[in-house]
């Protein structure tokens, strides 16, 4: 932000290098590289992607970086406004979900209405079409949210445990409560195989509390309906939009715990970005994403 400067690249001393294995290599090609800084420690990273040059002609993308144990987290809130919005501020409004699943009951409604045996096996008809219609539109959005993680370098999505959904959100239907299950399923078997781990945390007042930094406020009155405002400190913010957020400084502060208890596992620092609108997001607040 303060013009071009010029900096050393330490490069680790064992040998080969992961530059001299990577980047110099006839096998894989060069593809981007981003600069992050971490403002608890006072240091930046380099990260390094090519892509592996396989027999075939095709790539298979890789990611090379110092072993920091750096990690880019896209966060997803599930909900019944948004079946899903992402920390980057990708909303999946559950309003044509809704329609389809209304539809559908209407005309089941009617067939049975009928009783005649051709209604009955309309019905069953019914109920396919209506089963592969839903696990279809569940793999678009499942396949979206994995894409905008690679589009935004993410290591890893983050969801929120499942386990007590019903208690939690208590206007989900059950059809809801499917999706959200079928949506984490997917992810769960589709982000692997392009580079991305997925973690779930448990819950923690991510629809009351706020997520401003440095706040934290928690209260139920904080939010109403799709709007939150923040009690504490005013912040004012779209209700979803806040929970996708706490969702990945929930995983924030738990790796971060998980990595202080156990000192073998990495470094203590190994710093999280949870990646918003516009710029990245951790324990120490708030930073533009610098343009390449
Ligand atoms: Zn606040």
């Amino acid at each position: 932000m303060n013009g071009r400067i010029e900096c050393d690249f330490e490069l680790p001393a064992d040998s080969p290098t992961p530059y001299e294995e990577y980047v110099l290599s006839q096998d894989y090609e060069f593809r981007t590289s981003t600069l992050q800084y971490d403002q608890a420690t006072n240091e930046f990273y380099f990260h390094v992607k090519t892509r592996k040059v396989d027999k075939k002609g095709d790539t298979v993308e890789i990611e090379v970086s110092d072993d920091t144990g750096h990690q880019t987290v896209l966060s997803i809130d599930l909900g019944v406004n948004s079946l899903a919005v992402a920390s980057t501020g990708t909303f999946w409004s559950g309003d044509e979900y809704d329609h389809w699943i209304q539809e559908f009951e209407k005309r089941r409604a009617e067939m049975q209405q009928r009783g005649t045996q051709t209604a009955h096996n309309a019905l069953l008809r019914l109920g396919k079409r209506e089963r592969a219609w839903r696990k279809q539109y569940i793999h678009t959005i499942a396949n979206e949210i994995v894409e905008e993680a690679i589009d935004h370098d993410c290591d890893v999505i983050v969801f929120e445990d499942l386990t007590d959904i019903r208690e939690r959100l208590t206007h989900a239907n059950w059809h809801h409560v499917w999706a959200f299950r079928r949506l984490v399923e997917y992810v769960e078997y589709k982000a692997p195989e392009r580079g991305v781990v997925v973690e779930q945390v448990e819950p923690d007042h991510t629809s009351q509390r706020c997520s401003h930094t440095d706040c934290g406020f928690t209260h139920e009155d904080n939010r109403d309906g799709e709007q939150f405002r923040c009690l504490k400190c005013g912040y004012e913010i779209n209700a979803d939009y806040n929970g996708a957020k706490n969702v990945g400084l929930r995983y924030t502060r738990k790796r971060q715990h998980r990595l202080r208890s156990s000192p073998t596992s990495g470094s203590a620092d190994a710093p999280v970005d949870v990646r918003i609108t516009g710029g990245t997001l951790n324990g120490n607040g708030y930073r533009p994403t610098a343009e390449s």
